[in-house]
């Protein structure tokens, strides 16, 4: 069996990682040219997803921070705090920095005989996948910008946030920092998400509709709704234009779209790639399936993926713009509408446990 991945972050490599755990052989198609960013974007990886990740091997728990409390604070409300999920016994999430995720999967695929790198010419590559002249069993595509996706793949339904998502990192003085916080501003959510007791990394997503900023701007509106660290200094600051999309179909022929490709979704909930290793599991089962009735992988085990997944991510991607679209329009109206309906729900044990078996299991 063949698999070939087309892509290179972190969703490509960790089923990459995960496929060779199977003996299958894997060839990935990079296009090389990708400018090294995400220096200073972080990932909240859910509780169930990171033990997933232990049972495959991938143990990313030394490299990662564990937070048991998530604060979320209005802004109108002088910062009150309206949903506090913990503190709790267990880790809720996981912070991880991007970039050292992607070096921990890139050292085990060295390792790996079974993962070869194809050297084509993205063309002459990109016309034998799209012309079926290949001699993969099945094609995983990750890339949204490709040819692939571009002729194969362009029925999407799309939600434009207007909105850009700032990263940064801040270093302060040292805390006991394991509680990440969310404050709903009227810019935008802003999340500090705590990586050791002297660092914390900030996601500010900004709308961005009537107001291009400048980075001063950002970094001294962090300053002003931080009410917690004392900052020391601030890294560089990166910038990522936000865009929400789900695609209609995940397949055609023996070629699956993957990770953000299939549901791109704002970062408020941090969910896009725990969405994904949720996938991941779903379609690593599904072939184990295959494999132990001695059966050849090929569409049905797509087919069998989208019919399982493309429902539940929907409503995933729905239930984030919702969200994004409640928070949006009640700071228009002074949060009239969240300061009662929190009130409510704060007291609600019922509510906070279903929130937080959707942060960490998903609808599944
Ligand atoms: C600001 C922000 C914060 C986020 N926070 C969280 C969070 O806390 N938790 C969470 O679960 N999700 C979070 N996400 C979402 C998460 O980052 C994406 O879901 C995930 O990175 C998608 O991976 P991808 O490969 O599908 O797409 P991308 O990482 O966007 O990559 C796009 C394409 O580029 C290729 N590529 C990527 N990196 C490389 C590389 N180094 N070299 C070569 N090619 C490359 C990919 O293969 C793919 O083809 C966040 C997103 C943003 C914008």
């Amino acid at each position: 069996m063949n698999i070939c991945l087309i892509g290179y972050g972190l969703p490509c490599l960790i089923l990459a990682n995960i496929l060779t755990n199977k003996n299958i052989k894997i060839s990935i198609f990079d296009e090389g040219n990708y400018k090294k960013k995400f220096e200073t974007r972080t990932l909240g990886i859910a509780k169930k997803n990171i033990d997933f990740l232990k049972k495959e091997s991938i143990s990313i728990e030394n490299n990662a921070w564990f937070i048991n409390n998530i604060k979320i604070f209005n802004e109108s409300q002088n910062n009150k705090e309206i949903l506090n999920f913990g503190p709790v016994d267990s880790k809720i999430f996981s912070i991880i920095k991007y970039n050292k995720f992607i070096s921990l999967l890139e050292k085990k695929i060295k390792k790996k005989k079974l993962i070869h790198f194809i050297k084509k010419n993205k063309t002459t590559f990109y016309n034998s996948i799209v012309n079926n002249k290949n001699k993969f069993d099945l094609i995983v595509n990750f890339n949204e910008n490709n040819k692939i996706s571009k002729e194969l793949f362009f029925r999407k339904q799309y939600k434009n946030y207007n909105s850009s998502a700032y990263t940064v990192v801040a270093n302060h003085q040292k805390c006991d920092n394991r509680i990440a916080h969310q404050i709903f501003t009227k810019f935008g959510p802003i999340a500090f998400l705590p990586i050791s007791n002297t660092q914390t990394s900030i996601v500010f997503s900004v709308f961005e509709e009537n107001k291009k900023f400048k980075e001063y701007e950002i970094l001294n509106l962090i300053k002003k709704y931080n009410k917690i660290y004392s900052f020391k200094s601030f890294s560089k600051i990166e910038k990522f234009y936000l865009k929400g999309s789900v695609l209609k179909n995940y397949y055609n022929k023996n070629i699956l779209c993957f990770g953000d490709n299939i549901h791109k979704v704002h970062p408020l909930a941090g969910q896009g790639l725990n969405m994904t290793i949720r996938d991941i599991k779903i379609l690593s089962e599904l072939i184990d399936k295959k494999i132990d009735l001695g059966l050849r992988l090929d569409k049905s085990v797509l087919k069998e993926f989208e019919n399982k997944t493309k429902h539940y991510n929907y409503l995933f991607f729905s239930s984030i713009n919702f969200i994004y679209e409640f928070f949006k329009f009640d700071s228009k109206i002074k949060n009239n509408y969240s300061n009662k309906i929190f009130n409510l729900l704060e007291n609600n044990t019922l509510f906070k446990k279903y929130s937080m078996n959707f942060a960490d299991k998903g609808l599944i």
